[in-house]
């Protein structure tokens, strides 16, 4: 069933329900919410159920109509589906002469910006009819692409949204809803979509990869910020290996050798960053919708795409990793070393220990501060060379007094 596939959100889907089962449709939604918490799974599965041929309920797609098998095969933002329109990017053909004037057309659901030319042709395509079930859709991801820093496509939009056609279904997704224009947000229906709880992100992790082994989900869970897309990523592959360095780093951790792990914690980001970046780009030119990324609608952080954005989020990442050490080392400092006191990282109850000794109560106290602020900075595009060394300086105050 497509509803019981979008983890949690029991008040988004409810309202979606409703309005298929009282035939309320709107022409035009906003599913806003934060990042990678299932607004792009459900604005598809709603398209789904809106457009099925035979509904078992009105909520309730059959799952074996062509309509629904076109949705069943999706891949990202590829689907076959001859009424679900995809966001387009039109760019000249490769090589010069003849060639140049025909036009390359690929999904552009990650593009920085959404250009006018492929908002055009979704106004266009919406302006055509059905060609086979009652409705034409739109899903547009991190909407808020077609108002950075342009006003032509945003205005362009807001005409087919000021008279959409009868049959029209667009559903907009935002992560940043207010780099969203007024003016389109109150031509649409908002739903609102919330961080998942950990044990949600849990289980989407489960389900995603069901042999993962139940330490690595709860450590993902509570690295994710309520977002299965964030821990998805962190179990791509390379969370063990960037705890791993973290927990080295922290271990060596000591008032003279501070500037070091500043130094090692950026240069770890950076190396990984470009790795990163490397492989994304090869995937792209593979042009696979691949599943992992259809969770992360995460475009600006993840990001623009540039090694930057790529070494900025690998950086983050890291931060948050110190920032589970830190959160065990409190509670077990705090738990005067208790051994059954419940941690983030169960299976490093030695480390925590020593954490907790080394830096006391107060000191990862002040450390968690550090910590957060640093990642702030990150957010904000400070440099992480210079956020690494500040923050390693404010832990080596934080070190506890011999
Ligand atoms: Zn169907």
């Amino acid at each position: 069933m497509v509803w019981d596939e979008i983890i949690g959100q029991a008040p988004a889907k409810g309202y979606l329900r409703t309005t298929l089962t009282t035939k309320r449709l709107a022409h035009g939604y906003l599913f806003s919410g934060p990042a990678g918490v299932g607004k792009r799974s459900a604005a598809y599965a709603f398209a789904q159920a809106a457009m099925c041929y035979a509904p078992i309920e009105l909520d309730t797609p059959c799952g074996q109509c062509k309509s629904c098998r076109w949705f069943a095969g999706r891949k990202g933002a590829q689907i076959e589906h001859p009424d679900v329109i995809s966001l387009l990017t039109f760019s000249k053909g490769r090589g010069g002469g003849d060639s140049s004037s025909r036009m390359e057309k690929r999904v552009g659901d990650q593009d920085p910006i959404i250009k006018l030319e492929s908002i055009q042709y979704v106004c266009e395509q919406l302006h055509r009819s059905p060609m086979a079930g009652p409705k034409r859709a739109v899903i547009i991801p991190e909407s808020q692409r077609l108002c950075k820093g342009q006003a032509e496509p945003a205005n362009a939009f807001l005409k087919t949204l000021e008279e959409p056609p009868a049959s029209s279904l667009i559903i907009l997704t935002s992560s940043q809803p207010e780099g969203l224009l007024e003016t389109i947000i109150s031509r649409v229906q908002t739903v609102q979509f919330k961080r998942l709880s950990s044990v949600e992100v849990g289980e989407g992790l489960k389900r995603r990869w069901a042999g993962m082994e139940a330490n690595d989900v709860k450590l993902a869970a509570a690295l994710a910020d309520g977002s299965i897309g964030r821990a998805l990523d962190l179990v791509g592959g390379d969370l063990k290996i960037w705890r791993a360095a973290v927990i080295t780093g922290l271990e060596k951790f000591n008032a003279k050798t501070f500037l070091l792990f500043g130094a090692a914690l950026w240069k770890l980001a950076e190396t990984e960053g470009v790795r990163l970046y490397e492989a994304d780009k090869e995937a792209q030119s593979e042009e696979d919708g691949s599943d992992a990324s259809e969770e992360s609608d995460e475009i600006d952080e993840g990001a623009a795409k540039t090694a930057a954005g790529w070494k900025r989020h690998v950086f983050t990442r890291m931060l948050a990793l110190c920032e589970v050490c830190f959160r065990d080392g409190l509670v077990s400092a705090a738990s005067g070393m208790n051994s059954n006191a419940p941690l983030l990282q169960p299976d490093r109850p030695d480390f925590a220990r020593a954490l907790g000794a080394k830096f006391g109560a107060e000191g990862c106290e002040k450390a968690l501060r550090a910590l957060r602020e640093a990642a702030l900075a990150a957010r904000l595009y400070v440099r992480g060379d210079i956020i690494a060394r500040a923050l390693a300086g404010r832990l080596r105050d934080a070190l506890a007094h011999e």
